[in-house]
């Protein structure tokens, strides 16, 4: 058996899953999605519920299993289509954006190292099949955004395994179909030594120790809990978490995260737009005096857009070459994206706001942009940016400066 990693196609050109997932076809199946994302997305904020219409949705046009390989049932897509709908998503609603792009990390990480285990193919099929919703939980206890650190060991007894771990948070943990989660690989093992655990709802019971009553993002129900699972041997994925973590968690992480953010900050530039569009109207055609804030979010929104791009563009060549992630610069580079991706995305959100004026700041005018604000708010501290700085100064001082422009 080998990792899937090197061979994780690009694009797959057979039959129906080509033709679902061209990219214009692709892109109206998301915005069927988003249209009914944005009819609930005041509610879902307001009453900090889980997006279950935009999930019927999203389940309808059969967007959950678009990572997984054809030959499993899925469409096979690459980063940049699901990227695609993760941005389509965030310009309606972004916690239904959210748990899009946290759902497809976590089938990212299951159909790039599954390694041909026959328990772990037959979970993409179902995913593929049934749509199923995977959830993820990579922090523990009070450990933080640290995810390369486990308290809670696997427990093996012959072919059986079981896991209690204190989860410090789990997005809609209550709603999923099943939990994707890190854990110390055994007893003995020391916290960085870590595995990736996939169990069905079936397998666990969750129990509740914190609520999820925050300024914004209320919509991923992101509920802290006691996870008590049990399992078979085959459920605990074959590669090193360490490996997964590099090649596969982290790269999708930021990618999806980011695009997600990148369409919150569309909406609130669209929300700008129509704002400073009525004001001209009204005044006979004279600009609003905020006006220039709307090119300035224009100008970070086109900005973040570049940066997103041009990270997933890099991403996909280097995937093809088997060793390309384990490049320096390129970890380093799609770790400093989600820094660079969720800064730019505050800016451009406040920059929005602060063209509609008073009209953006109030609750309670068709121009509000007080969600967009308090959603965008999560993304620097979502696995903490002064971390992933700090994470990141050793790599930063061993490569030197670029040569060339090309990544
Ligand atoms: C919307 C949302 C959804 C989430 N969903 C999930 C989920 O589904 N599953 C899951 O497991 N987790 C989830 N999380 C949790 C997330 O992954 C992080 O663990 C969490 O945001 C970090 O929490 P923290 O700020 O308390 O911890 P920390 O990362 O410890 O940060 C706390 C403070 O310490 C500072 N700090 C910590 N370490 C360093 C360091 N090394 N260098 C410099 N400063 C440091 C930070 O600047 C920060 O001010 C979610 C978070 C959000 C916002």
């Amino acid at each position: 058996m080998t990792s899937n990693v090197s061979r994780f196609p690009a694009r797959n050109l057979h039959g129906d899953a080509a033709e679902e997932r061209d990219p214009r076809r692709l892109r109206s199946r998301a915005k069927e999605a988003a249209d009914v994302a944005a009819r609930h997305a005041a509610a879902v904020d307001r009453d900090a519920r889980f997006p279950s219409e935009a999930f019927a949705a999203i389940r309808e046009q059969k967007l959950l299993g678009l990572l997984i390989p054809a030959a499993l049932g899925g469409e096979e897509a690459s980063a940049a289509d699901v990227a695609e709908v993760c941005y389509i998503l965030g310009g309606a609603c972004a916690s239904t954006a959210m748990i899009f792009a946290m759902h497809q990390v976590k089938v990212a990480c299951l159909a790039r190292h599954s390694r041909g285990v026959a328990w772990q193919e037959n979970l993409q099929r179902r995913i593929a099949a049934e749509q199923l919703l995977m959830a993820s939980s990579t922090t523990e206890g009070s450990n933080g955004g640290n995810v390369r650190s486990s308290e809670a060991p696997v427990r093996t007894q012959g072919q059986h395994i079981s896991l209690e771990r204190a989860t410090s948070c789990i997005s809609y943990g209550e709603h999923a179909d099943g939990i994707v989660t890190t854990a110390r690989r055994n007893e003995a093992a020391a916290g960085s030594d870590q595995v990736l655990v996939a169990f069905l709802k079936d397998d666990y019971s969750l129990e509740r120790t914190q609520s999820w009553d925050t300024l914004g993002m209320r919509g991923t129900c992101s509920v802290g809990f006691i996870l008590r699972a049990k399992g078979v041997a085959e459920q605990v994925l074959a590669d090193p978490y360490e490996r997964i973590h590099s090649q596969t968690m982290v790269p999708f992480a930021h990618m999806f995260w980011s695009a997600a953010w990148a369409g919150l900050a569309a909406g609130a530039v669209q929300r700008a737009r129509d704002f400073v569009r009525a004001a001209a109207r009204a005044s006979g055609g004279k600009m609003p005096p905020a006006a220039a804030h709307l090119t300035r979010a224009r100008l970070s929104l086109e900005t973040l857009r570049g940066a997103v791009h041009s990270a997933i563009e890099s991403f996909e060549r280097r995937s093809r070459d088997s060793e390309g992630l384990d490049d320096l610069n390129a970890q380093t580079a799609l770790n400093l994206l989600k820094v660079e991706a969720s800064e730019l995305a505050v800016a451009t959100v406040l920059s929005a706001m602060r063209a509609c004026g008073l009209s953006g700041y109030r609750n309670d005018t068709e121009f509000t942009l007080g969600r967009h604000l308090r959603d965008v708010l999560s993304s620097p501290i979502m696995i903490n940016n002064d971390r992933i700085l700090a994470n990141a100064e050793a790599a930063v001082l061993m490569s030197g400066a670029p040569a060339g422009l090309s990544f």
